[in-house]
């Protein structure tokens, strides 16, 4: 995975809670209280005008509205929206505006032409499959043919970045299911594809479903073998591999999420929305109600923790190591400490005589082989990697 340079960024995430049906294996925070759309939207008017300040007047370069499903609040919630930010925020070094898609919400032209008055250049859709049984399972309100038809319809208004999601593990999914959902991915040609393997959360219907017996549980190693699958065709097909769950065209890397992994300020608005300064992160309350009632009442409803330099260590190692750029021990010692760069040294020493992490100079990097295991490379390369935090 080649290296490519970061430069700081301020970018603004806003969270849009609301999802028509709720997927099986989802544990966001997302309510299916549609009706509360056009409150919430002035909710985060009211928030954006509460907290722009926190930017400090830094012109913002990236802007991503996810979910639950933006799409959802329709062309004429979404102008509003961000009419609404564009009047707080300076929007003249803006690269980057990506709005996630449920592709079932792009049926005609009236979606794609909204966003592309709104300045959007970057779609994130989440097809996750193109096999409809597996769709049907995981109660998308998609079909395997509406991706592309949604694609086209965006091109058509002139926002050409579309990057796609996909999910491994599916139940019932096989290497031959996962094939062909790759190749019809591929297929759409989009500029940047995410996939991930599907996760057990607890208290999901899909945990349920699986406690009950009614599904099985794909086993290790075939989805080591879906992911090994996945990096083989998105590498054949030229896209670069550049964090272990994101493949990219080049000159097409999420600016957005790259900046998020290399620890850069973010403002986030929204219920359940997180914003970082560097130091402290802001939980916004992932309840709708108690988050529109505190904007009506003007009042900022974040709760603040201060990191500690362990925290911002930990979740250095858990980012960089994850990305192509790898983990940089100079880097660790300039923000940490020679301790902590001993500590990352002397924790990577096993992985990199058993091949599962390579050094370039002072930077660390998981092998491919190491992707496998990165989960517990990462862990023991964490400060409080024993359950016991250290003192510097
Ligand atoms: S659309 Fe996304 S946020 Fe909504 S339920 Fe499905 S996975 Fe969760």
């Amino acid at each position: 995975m080649p290296a490519l340079g970061h430069r700081n960024m301020a970018g603004l995430y806003v969270h849009i809670p609301f999802c028509k049906q709720r997927c099986i294996y989802c544990d966001f925070y997302s309510t299916t209280r549609i009706h509360e759309v056009a409150r919430y939207v002035q909710a985060v008017a009211a928030e954006a005008a509460l907290r722009a300040i926190e930017l400090k007047g830094e012109p913002l370069t990236t802007v991503y509205i996810g979910g639950g499903t933006p799409s959802m609040l329709g062309a004429e919630q979404l102008v509003r929206l961000a009419q609404a930010l564009r009047a707080q925020f300076d929007w003249t070094q803006v690269e980057e505006f990506t709005v996630e898609v449920n592709p079932d919400d792009v049926r005609d032209a009236t979606l794609p032409a909204a966003l592309a008055a709104m300045g959007v250049n970057r779609v994130s859709m989440g097809a996750q499959s193109f096999v409809d049984s597996e769709l049907h399972l995981l109660r998308r309100r998609h079909d395997s043919r509406q991706p592309a038809r949604a694609i086209a319809l965006l091109r058509e208004a002139g926002i050409d970045n579309v990057s796609l999601d996909l999910i491994y593990g599916i139940p019932g999914q096989t290497l031959g299911t996962w094939r062909a959902s790759v190749d019809a991915a591929l297929a759409c040609h989009p500029q940047h594809i995410s996939a991930y393997n599907l996760t057990y959360e607890s208290g999901t219907p899909l945990w349920r479903m699986r406690e009950a017996g009614q599904i099985v549980e794909v086993g290790d190693d075939d989805c080591v073998d879906m992911y090994t699958l996945l990096v083989q065709a998105l590498t054949a097909a030229g896209y670069e591999h550049y964090e272990i769950s994101n493949f990219a065209k080049p000159g097409f890397r999420s600016r957005h999420n790259s900046a998020y992994w290399t620890g850069a300020p973010y403002l986030g608005l929204g219920a359940g929305a997180h914003s970082y300064d560097g130091t402290t992160r802001r939980y916004n309350p992932d309840d709708l109600t108690a988050y529109i009632q505190a904007m009506e009442a003007g009042r900022v409803a974040c709760l603040a923790e201060s990191l500690e330099w362990w925290e911002r260590y930990d979740e250095m190692i858990m980012v960089r190591l994850r990305t192509c750029e790898g983990l940089d021990l100079d880097v660790v010692e300039q923000k940490f400490g020679s301790c902590a760069r001993a500590h990352a040294q002397e924790a990577a020493k096993p992985y990199l005589s058993t091949g599962l992490l390579k050094a370039h100079g002072t930077t660390l990097h998981l092998t491919e082989p190491g992707v496998m295991t990165s989960d517990i490379i990462i862990r023991d390369l964490m400060w409080d990697a024993d359950g016991i935090v250290q003192t510097q």
